[in-house]
């Protein structure tokens, strides 16, 4: 079997926490770069800013210094002096330096106090350039980090005379550039808020839609085909959730349709009474209707197991077997239950789309009932052939021997022809008795014996006196006995009949001096008539097979006493043709005691014709 379908559980909303972060990454990772990027943009701005006020601060200085050098008369001290004011009035701090490194001016220290500049970097690059020198680092002089720009300052002959410069400390553009970048982070964290809503919010959007399909498809998985997806969002995504519905609506009528074939294909199948097996490639059962399981007495736990492990009968296995390597239909006929139930089988192979082989189909049909009849039959036309042979073959031998001169012989001639009389005799009885039950059994069949409501005091009356004339010449005492108001439904003339060969037989076997009794009553839902008599009775081996077309218990005393051997087959018939039962009990050497049961039908007492 294929694996069954588990739905996973849906934990919370998995696509939007796929969706949110990954939406919250990409938008604060911008933030960041952006924020990045500002803040380096800013600062070399600034920067950028600052050193070219400190080369035009540098320019202006040169052109003084350049005339303040040139001039002879001038004091080291007065250049210390312009200096400090020039470097107080720009905010901006003001060195010359000469070319040998020493510091002969500074606007914020005493050049004594300096060190050698020489090897400056802004210093050593003006100088080995000729132009601008700048350099950003960390001031032993005055302690801070500093942006320096130099420039030097030459002479009419070329000659290096002084270099001047101009620098800055940074810490007032990083005070600057931290307030711009906090406002920038602080715009950056309230961006980065309003994209963590929209993010979610949008998340959640693209997310909703999904996870509400995902559940219906598991819907659907499961069988529950009758819930429709509904969805508001995108058009792809409703369009999908139209398609699923659509096709779960597909799904739907198919199944029913199947289901409905199924339960049609079930019920053609639990009414048939032919047993069905059908079994697959591997000879496990694939299929079984009940008619079947009664047939090889096994239940609907049966199915999917190998035939070999459910039936025992080797004949049936044999069949299968013959079956499955037969490309013809196959039939027989096989006995099953240990020989209680004849079956006819037949069986072919099954194959399916594209000529698959997919198994083997048996189909078993009970005729034991038929094999009852025709065995019935069989027995009754060898029964009838016997009974009737005797008597013809008498027949036959008396007129050859009267033919051959014994007509001429009076005496013997007329015994020989009274014997011919009672042998005909004996075949109309047969005869009679044969049409008589053929035409009971055919009413029987078709259900027209005719019934009536009568009184059964006017039917033993009516026996008695048929059968009086040989219970006296037979020196046997008839009684009868039946209250005047018992009545039932039922066809006179037939029970009566039924009733007289009853009485009749216990007149032929009991002895003279005897009683036979015919006495009637009313159970609680039968009326029964019985006949007892004190004969020679019936040995217990012989009573169930009693009623049976030609039995008897004594052959030669039945035939002696004109009997057929069908007086309580008609009897058994006629009874079962107006819904009654028959029964005996007897013992040998005390008498016999033969019962019909009529069912009770009684209509009020005022339509009973009287
Ligand atoms: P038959 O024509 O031989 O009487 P039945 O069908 O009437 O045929 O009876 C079948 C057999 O049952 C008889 O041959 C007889 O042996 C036995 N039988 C029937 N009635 C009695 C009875 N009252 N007592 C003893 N045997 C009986």
């Amino acid at each position: 079997m294929a694996d069954t379908y588990r739905p996973r559980m849906l934990s919370g909303s998995r696509l939007f926490w796929q969706v949110f972060p990954a939406f919250l990454l990409i938008t604060t990772g911008a933030l960041l770069i952006s924020h990045w990027y500002g803040s380096y943009a800013l600062k070399t701005f600034y920067y950028n800013n600052m050193v070219k006020r400190l080369e035009i601060n540098c320019t202006l200085l040169r052109q003084w210094v350049e005339t303040h050098l040139a001039d002879p008369n001038t004091e080291i001290s007065h250049l210390q002096s312009t200096i400090n004011s020039l470097g107080d009035e720009t905010g901006v701090r003001l060195t010359v330096i000469l070319p040998d490194g020493k510091v002969i001016a500074d606007s914020d220290e005493k050049p004594e106090h300096m060190d050698n500049h020489f090897n400056r970097a802004e210093i050593h690059e003006a100088i080995e350039t000729g132009d601008f020198g700048q350099s950003f680092r960390f001031s032993n002089t005055i302690g801070t980090e500093s942006a320096y720009v130099a420039l030097p300052i030459y002479d009419e002959e070329k000659n290096l005379r002084a270099v001047v410069r101009a620098s800055r400390t940074v810490s007032e553009i990083d005070g600057t550039l931290d307030s711009l970048r906090n406002k920038i982070l602080l715009g950056a964290l309230l961006a980065a808020g309003l994209i963590t809503l929209v993010s979610w919010v949008m998340a959640r959007k693209i997310s909703r839609p999904i996870e509400i399909m995902t559940v219906g498809a598991l819907r659907f998985a499961e069988g529950d085909l009758s819930r429709k997806i509904h969805i508001d969002g995108a058009n792809e995504l409703e369009n999908l959730a139209d398609a699923m519905n659509r096709m779960a609506n597909e799904l739907n009528s198919r199944f029913e349709t199947i289901l409905k074939q199924r339960n049609e294909q079930a019920a053609v199948l639990d009414a048939m009474i032919e047993g069905v097996l059908a079994i697959n490639e591997e000879g496990r059962i694939i299929n079984m209707n009940p008619a079947c399981m009664k047939m090889l007495d096994t239940a609907p736990s049966a199915m999917g197991k190998a035939i070999y492990e459910i039936i025992r009968n080797s004949e049936l296995i044999a069949f299968v077997d013959r079956v499955n390597r037969t490309e013809m239909p196959v039939k027989d006929e096989i006995l099953l239950n240990e020989g209680s139930l004849s079956v006819q089988t037949s069986g072919v192979q099954l194959y399916g789309v594209g000529g698959k082989h997919l198994g083997a189909l048996l189909v078993l049909h009970d005729i034991t009932e038929l094999k009852r009849l025709e065995n019935i039959r069989r027995e009754f036309v060898a029964n009838v052939s016997h009974e009737l042979r005797t008597p013809i073959t008498s027949i036959k031998g008396f007129i050859e021997t009267l033919l051959d001169g014994a007509l001429e012989d009076h005496e013997n001639a007329k015994r020989f022809l009274e014997i011919t009389l009672r042998h005909t005799d004996r075949l109309n009885a047969i005869i009679s008795d044969i049409l008589c039950l053929s035409r009971i059994e055919r009413d029987e069949e078709n259900n027209t014996v005719e019934m009536q409501e009568g009184h059964l005091a006017d039917l033993t009356t009516s026996v008695v006196q048929i059968c009086q004339a040989k219970a006296d010449k037979r020196e046997i005492k008839l009684q009868s006995l039946c209250a005047p108001d018992l009545r039932v439904r039922m066809n006179a003339p037939l029970l009566e009949q039924a009733v007289c060969n009853l009485v009749d037989n216990a007149i032929n076997y009991s002895d003279p001096g005897t009683e036979v009794a015919l006495h009637v009553h009313k159970n609680k839902e039968t009326i029964r008539i019985q006949v007892v008599d004190h004969g020679c009775g019936i040995p217990s081996d012989h009573l169930s097979r009693l009623f049976d077309r030609f039995y008897r218990v004594d052959r030669a005393r039945s035939r002696d006493l004109g009997g057929t051997g069908l007086g309580l087959s008609i009897v058994k018939h006629i009874v079962q043709a107006q819904g009654g039962r028959v029964g005996v009990t007897s013992k040998v050497g005390e008498g016999s005691t033969f019962w019909i049961d009529l069912p009770v039908h009684l209509e009020p007492a005022e339509n009973i014709p009287q």
